[in-house]
């Protein structure tokens, strides 16, 4: 007799359970719940244990608590002012309790005599008696055992949490006799502490206590985060073994020549990042690496070593950045730090010519784009800087090594894989992919599934650390306007970032223009001002930068143009405008403008107090202030933002995490990744798991797996 297996679950409908008709099965189908297996993996949202809950006689006024009760009473009324009010007496065998609904008539309705309720909420006293109003109120029914679980319930859909438990109940005694399948290999599952997955099944829905529970969430969150990684390790590991790549010299002269130049000895991180990308440079197979670090980090550094790698070797490197700006200062500094360093080159009379970077964007027109389109074409241009037009179909390169993908924080997945398809005789080059936005490692390991991780965790010597303030409101605000004035008089400059306007690049002109007018007539009226945004003209915008740069501005007024890239030492102070509009990533990158030299530096986040809230709530603001470590930041957001920002939002089939949490779930989530490079290294194309190809087959619909892979 096998095991049944999820497919099994998965093939048997709802409708075959009992007491589940035509109208209970529409309503299961309306909650997404239509076969034995949605059914056991819609899990517990809560579990009510009956020893372990308060009794009504040991409530505290002033407390919360959670209570087990059994409704006596229920009388509607309607206050003076016309309003709804549902009194409630309920009672234990310890006492009674008065509960109090306002404007929720239904819960006449809801609450019937003799009914079992789990009640959470504040105990007042009121009229000499105990009282909660408006508690949370979780129906039990008639459900013995001593843990309760508690089930999503939904007014609309009518089903309650008992007839739920009622048939997972039945569901997993139908089960009991050949257990659940379980296709997780016995050697890890004794390895992590699992349990097997029918006790866990049941140990989630009726377990005996709490800890039978935990143990069930445990493996079950197990499986799930298993499956992620399976799905992106066999992904990863396919794409080694089918394609070929480029073993490169990684320690030829010209990297060390570049070493040698630096004007400054790398960080342990920087040494170590490199050590990391030149195990993979070596190696026959691709790369695919992301280089995880924070602003001024020194990542540009390891990209440049990493595209020396390629040079040496007769090869080609491209960098390509997300915006022409930014692919601009890219160009500017790497030729700065590549400056005196040279190829070797057998044609040349003196064995050697000067290494030659080029910049193609959109803007590199005419004559001068078709002698950068040659010099890519016939292997004369060693490293090429740009934008996405670096991949168009239109450019060729002669051998294309390497290519570093400078992210900054957009997840540019298409332009990856298209550089990607550049090959070189079939083989593929190198891939580094850079971002500035920190990600938490085990997210990054989902996020990035089919990427190894880099991190620079270390900061170069020499700075001094960011002060970051809140300014909440207008006498705070000029506040931030004397301090601008008084570092522009200690010979340091300022950026102003205006207020992030929507998606409108039109809208946002028109505020930094407003900003602008009014700073230099105003609260910056003595000061050189200058303004950069986004429509301005390419010859426009690098004016202004050259002359803030030679500090012929004081201030520079901007949006988010600023954002990355730009790099004025002397620049000691910034304040952002309304600055509770801009995400917790990006503020953090609009900060790393500032602290970048010797000088003690600051940055004001300005946020307008509005007039009925003076205690407004800006949990992001709070987090910059609290902290200039990015790993620590990139927590906070995703704990803000939850995890559905991580996974696609398009993704909502049986593949979501339904019990694991990338943030909870940590140990757990590296534990399951490492199970799944242990599985597929030893069987990779699980030919000797059959239940678990199926399982993933069953599991992710061909559009998950796309989405997982890809980004
Ligand atoms: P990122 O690109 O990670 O934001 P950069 O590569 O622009 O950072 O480096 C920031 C600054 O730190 C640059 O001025 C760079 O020259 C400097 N830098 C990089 N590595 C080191 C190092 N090991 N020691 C001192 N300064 C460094
Ligand atoms: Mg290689």
């Amino acid at each position: 007799m096998t095991a049944i297996t999820l497919r099994d679950l998965a093939e048997i409908g709802v409708e075959r359970l009992k007491g589940v008709g035509d109208k209970k099965r529409a309503a299961l189908d309306a909650v997404g719940i239509t076969n034995l297996l949605d059914l056991l993996t819609t899990y517990p949202r809560r579990w009510v244990d009956r020893t372990n809950e308060a009794r009504i006689a040991d409530l505290v006024p002033g407390e919360e608590a959670l209570v087990l009760v059994t409704v006596r009473t229920v009388r509607k009324r309607q206050t003076r002012n016309r309003r709804s009010m549902v009194n409630v007496n309920v009672g234990d065998g310890s006492g009674r309790l008065d509960l109090v609904f306002f404007n929720q008539p239904w819960r006449e309705r809801q609450l019937r005599e003799g009914l079992q309720v789990a009640l959470f909420g504040k105990v007042d006293v009121y009229r000499g008696g105990l009282q909660m109003s408006n508690p949370i109120v979780d129906l039990i029914g008639d459900r013995t055992g001593k843990i309760v679980p508690i089930y999503p319930q939904s007014e609309k859909a009518q089903i309650n949490t008992w007839e739920m438990a009622g048939w997972v109940e039945e569901t997993l005694r139908r089960c009991a006799e050949r257990g659940i399948a379980d296709p997780v290999p016995a050697e890890i599952r004794r390895q992590h502490g699992l349990i097997e997955r029918s006790a866990a099944f049941t140990g989630i829905h009726l377990p005996e206590d709490m800890r039978q529970k935990e143990l069930a969430r445990y493996r079950l969150a197990f499986d799930e985060l298993l499956r992620v990684q399976l799905v992106l390790v066999l992904r990863k590991r396919t794409m080694e073994r089918e394609s070929l790549g480029i073993a490169h010299i990684v320690d030829g002269g010209l990297v060390e020549r570049f070493y040698d130049s630096l004007p400054f000895p790398l960080t342990r991180a920087q040494q170590r990042t490199i050590a990391e990308i030149n195990a993979d440079l070596a190696g026959a197979h691709p790369m695919h690496r992301l280089l995880q670090g924070d602003v001024g980090s020194g990542k540009t550094v390891v990209a440049v070593a990493t595209m020396l790698a390629a040079v040496q070797g007769g090869h080609q490197a491209a960098l390509m950045a997300p915006t022409e700006v930014l692919a601009e200062q890219h160009a500017a500094s790497v030729r700065a730090m590549l400056g005196d360093v040279t190829v070797p080159d057998p044609g040349n009379l003196f064995g050697d010519r000067p290494l030659r970077v080029e910049l193609l964007t959109n803007r590199v027109t005419g004559a001068e784009r078709k002698d950068v389109l040659a010099g890519l074409a016939d292997g004369s241009v060693d490293i090429a800087i740009g934008t996405h037009a670096l991949i168009q179909d239109a450019v060729d390169f002669a051998s294309l090594g390497v290519v570093v993908v400078d992210e900054q924080h957009r997840f540019g997945v298409e332009q990856r894989a298209a550089l990607r398809a550049k090959t070189v005789d079939g083989a593929i080059p190198d891939t580094l992919v850079m971002t500035a936005t920190p990600i938490p490692r085990t997210a990054a390991m989902t996020v990035y599934g089919d990427l190894d991780v880099s991190v620079l965790d270390e900061m170069p010597p020499g700075r001094t650390p960011i002060v970051t303030m809140w300014a909440d409101g207008p006498l705070m605000e000029r506040g931030v306007w004397s301090d601008i004035r008084a570092e522009v008089e200690a010979g340091h400059q300022a950026y102003v970032v205006c207020p992030l306007i929507g998606e409108s690049e039109k809208l946002e002109v028109a505020s930094a223009e407003e900003t602008f007018e009014r700073l230099a007539s105003d609260e910056l009226a003595e000061l050189r001002l200058g303004l950069l945004h986004g429509r301005l003209s390419p010859a426009e915008k690098e004016a202004t930068m050259d002359r803030f740069r030679a500090g012929e501005l004081d201030v520079l007024v901007a949006t988010t143009v600023i954002e990355v890239g730009v790099d004025v030492p002397n620049a000691t102070v910034m304040a952002i405008l309304d600055a509770d509009r801009f995400g917790i990533a990006q503020l953090h990158q609009l900060r790393g403008r500032v602290g970048r030299g010797e000088g003690a530096s600051t940055c004001w986040l300005v946020t307008q107090q509005s007039d009925d809230d003076t205690t407004a709530d800006h949990p992001r603001v709070e987090a910059l202030v609290a902290t200039t470590d990015g790993f620590e930041l990139a927590e906070v957001d995703l704990e803000l933002r939850g995890e559905g920002t991580l996974m696609s939002t398009a993704q909502k089939g049986r593949s979501d995490l339904k019990l694991a949490s990338l943030r909870r779930d940590r140990a757990l989530v590296e534990l399951a990744r490492a199970a799944a490079f242990r599985i597929v290294d030893g069987d990779p194309h699980l030919a000797e798991r059959p239940d678990l190809a199926d399982e993933l087959d069953l599991i992710f619909s061909d559009r998950d797996e796309e989405f997982l892979a890809k980004s």
